[in-house]
């Protein structure tokens, strides 16, 4: 998939036009803004902890090898099977390769970004293995035969008639729209029996705690305790900068992800998987196998990108961040989208294929305010867009017209005569104070601009226009 300037417009303009995408983006970010805000409030120390969570992250990626190492050392111990991806093909190879040798046709999966990155389920398809999601939302988004559109909502874009139509087509049977309760046990009746029937679990993981080798997942429905602890083979793909060297460390990332997620003190469900079920355990997996994804993330590690790695995938830049709100999330054309998808896609994969998304920004900067980590995506977003100019990524009618308007805007007698001319110019397109260009020559379309005003501020201050008004 690619993210021209051309695809990211159309696909913005097609969910912009959606009244019923714009009403569902509008309420489920809102409920997600003030749950986050209420949560954290309650804490005394909510700031004080996002700065030592901070402190905690870089100190942790600044010894990454040295603490992967000690995860891999200790998840041995307990029994696991680790295994070290470089690449998304790489990582789909390892789980594939296990599938096979267990003789898995069926396998459920809990909710993992890591496995829509490298696309998993499409190389397990070609396996022969069918992968069943089983988060709800994936699922439905699966049964749609779409992606997610949001970190932690992935069906954020469907309406409840949708969803009725989606599951009374898997039941056979119509279902109504009005009654949740019916629809919830429909969901639950097909998913219990895949539970049951699965060869293998896939999963991803919040955390890898270094000290004790433990994966620890986080899920609000119960979904992941099936996934990894029914079936005989449990597989969790984790990327490499999701360790935390103690459970210090993991306490303070667990309390600002569930806070920062959904507002909540807690998830409802936080599991720590440390290898396989022992002899004397009623029930678990016989075979663990964690898979550390690198996919790029490495080769962030020491740039002036590293702090991109700091991210919890909490989803909190998303909900406040203007464009993610009006474009929603399939307007990016990756798994990451909203503010950190901006900036982690191009870096993972390419800038050269999704040059728009370093400018899916207002840089306004409200993504920082709300990260749990403080990760500072506006400064990101701009080195991109640098780096898109220095390496030339940038197409040529916009580099031209940047470059055209700096040189304007570095010499005042020029800036001066351009104003004045375009102001004469645009006289027989401006009608209210808005400006109406004809089609082609429109630059936003869908989108009404004001003309530039009849005087530039230079002339009102030398006419003494401005001093009534402070
Ligand atoms: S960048 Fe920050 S706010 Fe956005 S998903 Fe990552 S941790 Fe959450």
């Amino acid at each position: 998939m690619t993210t021209t300037f051309a695809q990211f417009r159309q696909r913005a303009n097609v969910a912009i036009k959606d009244i019923r995408l714009q009403k569902a983006l509008d309420t489920a970010t809102d409920n997600f803004i003030r749950a986050r805000n209420r949560a954290l409030a309650e804490l005394p120390n909510a700031d004080s902890l996002r700065d030592h969570f901070k402190a905690i992250r870089s100190a942790t990626l600044g010894q990454l090898a040295h603490h992967l190492e000690t995860f891999e050392r200790n998840a041995v111990s307990a029994g696991a099977q680790v295994h070290w991806a470089g690449d998304g093909t790489e990582a789909c190879e390892i789980v594939v390769e296990i599938a096979r040798r267990h003789g898995v046709k069926l396998a459920t999966k809990g909710k993992s970004m890591a496995t829509e990155e490298i696309h998993l389920n499409e190389a397990l398809a070609e396996a022969g293995v069918e992968a069943v999601e089983t988060d709800l939302g994936d699922f439905l988004v699966q049964l749609a035969g779409e992606t997610p559109s949001h970190i932690i909502a992935p069906a954020i874009h469907k309406t409840r008639e949708q969803v009725a139509a989606l599951l009374s087509r898997e039941a056979g049977r119509p279902l109504s729209a009005d009654d949740l309760s019916a629809l919830t046990a429909e969901a639950r009746r097909i998913l219990r029996e895949r539970f049951l029937t699965a060869g293998m679990g896939i999963s991803g993981g919040n955390i890898a705690v270094a000290e004790t080798g433990s994966v620890v997942l986080v899920t609000n429905e119960g979904n992941g305790r099936f996934v990894t602890s029914v079936p005989p083979v449990h597989v969790a793909i984790i990327g490499i900068e999701k360790v935390a060297p103690t459970w210090d460390e993991a306490a303070v990332w667990l309390s600002l992800l569930a806070r920062s997620t959904a507002g909540q003190p807690l998830s409802i469900y936080t599991s720590i998987l440390t290898g396989p079920a022992r002899a004397d355990d009623p029930d678990g997996p016989e075979e663990v196998h964690v898979v550390l994804l690198d996919n790029g993330r490495s080769q962030l590690v020491g740039t002036k990108y590293e702090e991109v790695l700091q991210c919890i995938r909490c989803g909190a830049c998303l909900n406040v961040c203007p464009v993610y709100r009006e474009a929603g999330g399939h307007a990016y054309g990756s798994p990451y989208c909203g503010p950190i998808g901006a900036v982690l896609t191009p870096l993972l994969f390419g800038l050269e294929d999704y040059e728009a998304l370093p400018h899916a920004s207002s840089l306004c900067g409200a993504c920082k305010d709300v990260c749990p980590a403080r990760i500072d995506l506006p400064r990101m977003l701009l080195e991109l867009r640098t780096d898109e100019v220095t390496e030339g990524v940038l197409p040529w009618r916009e580099r031209k017209t940047e470059e055209g308007a700096a040189f304007v805007l570095r010499h005042q007698k020029l800036m001066r005569f351009v104003s004045a001319a375009v102001r004469l110019a645009q006289r027989p397109f401006v009608r209210d104070d808005v400006l109406n260009l004809p089609g082609p020559l429109n630059p936003t379309p869908g989108r009404q601009l004001p003309g530039l005003a009849k005087h530039s501020f230079r002339e009102m201050w030398k006419a003494g226009e401005l001093e009534d008004k402070g």
